[in-house]
């Protein structure tokens, strides 16, 4: 996620302005699949629990096997922690959290560890990218993007807030002094999804470090390895012990084990609406903790009848559903567009579908990697089914990519979907664009906002009376005009409805997921 823009104008279509010199990003140093493929068989997976300070197998001593969804190649036994593992995990937290290195480091302390953090990752940069494709089955020039480029930058930009981040006097008259100062919350639970796994951590991570919090992070059981990695710079780079753990597992005991612990003060979790509200439960059923929510989506793609459908918009129109296999919680799948222009954007998205390489993530050439999983891909093709079972067309791909052993789904649009269909209502988190006809503006709308979730959105006018009437309208937490972007680094992020709570990720806005406010009242002479 973030940085869409970046990431559009690199794999779909060389066309968008994005504020980020070529000569910085890592992927212009690389190569050829040859290169990545050597990169990939000399790394060391990490494969044990990190927990205050050091890798440590599970409790139990059980293992998961850890796959390459794009070949279906085991990569390594992963410790599969439980209940034990978490308590273990938060104790160790807790402990650090108590004794203050962390939390009550001065600001500047904790940015300088955090500044060497986003250094060393930018160091090992390669490594970690090659890794996640490996795991995740994302292109090798995505990870380069996130992980190269987007996930130090995290951790710099967060670093570098926190000591200017002041806190308020309050007005009063002259027998009080009204302090309002911010905490650091204390333990944060941090559950992540597999679709950016090390940002995703990133996003949350690097807020819930700056602001002086100790963390225990369940990374997706699909992707467990860059976080682990993760975790060993940031020890090189001082993190005191116990101020970082992470346990990898399953969700149904360590994710629940996190929600459920009475010793965590907060939890931020992405994933899907279903497991959000699991972790509401949690916290009513145990300490009352706030719990930070990112979920799902089924974000619209607007084109107004002004718009010229040029490559800028066809490009928008399919990075925003395809782009990451349309396994993003802000995946524009539904677009609408007027029913008298429907020929004319269906035929150009055909051509820029079918000129789509789809194909091993280690090559660079490659602009759509694999499903994360078996699991994914049958989910993933089950409602291309749906959508044809209700009358809905498909007019380009439609069902598994042949010839490989791994989890691909051809990048697939749908003609004459109906609002109100399966494939228009329910999240479908892989490549599938469907088109949906409109006749006036605010019928567009009107459809747009009909739905359980409310993300993003993506308007495309010359009017600007219209955008901002389109912008102010729909119910969602970023509206995106004449480009498919979620904003970047400095923005908040975060949805309304059943795509999130009150909680931001990015911005200064992430650190309040993190911070207590307290006021201190200072009588004086007079009070
Ligand atoms: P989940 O919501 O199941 O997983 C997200 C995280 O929650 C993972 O770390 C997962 O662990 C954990 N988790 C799962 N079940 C529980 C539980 N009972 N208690 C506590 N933690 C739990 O997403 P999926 O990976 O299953 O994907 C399913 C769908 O969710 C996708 O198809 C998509 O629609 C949506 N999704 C949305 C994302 C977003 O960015 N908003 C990201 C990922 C998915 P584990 O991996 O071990 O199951």
């Amino acid at each position: 996620m973030l940085d869409h823009g970046w990431v559009a104008t690199v794999l779909f279509e060389k066309a968008l302005p994005w504020p980020c010199a070529a000569t910085e990003h890592p992927a212009m140093d690389i190569a050829t699949p040859t290169d990545y493929r050597a990169i990939a068989a000399g790394l060391a997976f990490p494969s044990e629990a990190f927990i205050n300070g050091r890798f440590v197998a599970a409790r139990s001593g059980a293992r998961f096997t850890n796959l390459n969804p794009a070949t279906a190649a085991i990569l390594g036994e992963v410790a599969a922690c439980d209940e034990d593992d978490v308590d273990a995990a938060v104790a160790a937290a807790r402990r650090a959290f108590d004794a203050g290195a962390w939390s009550r480091a001065a600001p500047e302390a904790r940015k300088d560890v955090l500044l060497r953090l986003a250094a060393l990752l930018r160091e090992h940069a390669m490594e970690l990218s090659v890794m996640e494709s490996l795991d995740s089955g994302k292109t090798i020039t995505d990870c380069l993007n996130e992980v190269g480029h987007e996930v130090p930058n995290f951790f710099q930009w967060y670093g570098e807030l926190i000591d200017k981040s002041f806190g308020k006097v309050a007005p009063t008259d002259e027998s009080a002094l009204a302090l309002i100062v911010h905490e650091p919350v204390g333990v944060a639970g941090l559950v992540l999804p597999w679709n950016f796994p090390l940002l995703m951590a990133a996003w949350k991570l690097a807020p819930a470090l700056a602001a002086g919090c100790s963390v225990v992070v369940k990374p997706a059981e699909q992707t467990p390895l860059t976080v682990l990695r993760l975790a060993e710079l940031a020890a090189q780079a001082g993190l005191p012990d116990g101020v970082l753990n992470v346990v990898p597992g399953f969700g149904e005991t360590a994710g629940q084990a996190i929600g459920r612990h009475r010793d965590i003060d907060v939890v931020s979790f992405t994933g899907s609406t279903e497991v959000g509200a699991l972790f509401l439960k949690y916290a009513s059923e145990s300490n009352l903790k706030p719990v930070g929510l990112e979920m799902g989506g089924k974000s619209p793609f607007i084109v107004l009848d002004d718009a010229p459908i040029d490559d800028a918009l066809v490009s928008n129109a399919v990075s925003a559903a395809l782009w990451n296999g349309g396994q993003n919680c802000s995946a524009n799948m539904r677009q609408f567009v007027p029913r008298a222009r429907k020929d004319e954007f269906l035929d150009k998205v055909l051509a820029r579908v079918a000129a789509l390489t789809v194909g091993d993530p280690l090559d660079p050439a490659t602009e759509m990697g694999a499903m994360v999983s078996a699991d994914h891909q049958r989910r993933v093709l089950g409602y291309i089914e749906a959508g044809l079972g209700e009358g809905a067309r498909v007019v380009a791909g439609g069902g598994a990519l042949e010839g490989h052993d791994g989890y691909f789904v051809k990048p697939t649009v749908f003609d004459d979907v109906v609002h109100g269909m399966t494939i228009a209502t329910e999240e479908i988190f892989g490549p599938v664009l469907g088109v949906i006809a409109f006749s006036e503006p605010e019928e567009a709308l009107r459809m747009a906002s009909d739905s359980v979730y409310g993300l993003h959105a993506t308007v495309f006018t010359r009017d600007i009376d219209r955008a901002l009437h389109f912008a102010r309208r729909l119910p969602c937490g970023t509206v995106s005009i004449n480009r498919f972007s979620e904003g970047d680094i400095k923005t908040p992020f975060g949805g309304y409805k059943r795509s999130g709570s009150l909680a931001r990720d990015n911005g200064t806005e992430a650190i309040a997921q993190y911070q207590q406010t307290k006021t201190i009242w200072i009588g004086g002479p007079e009070g």
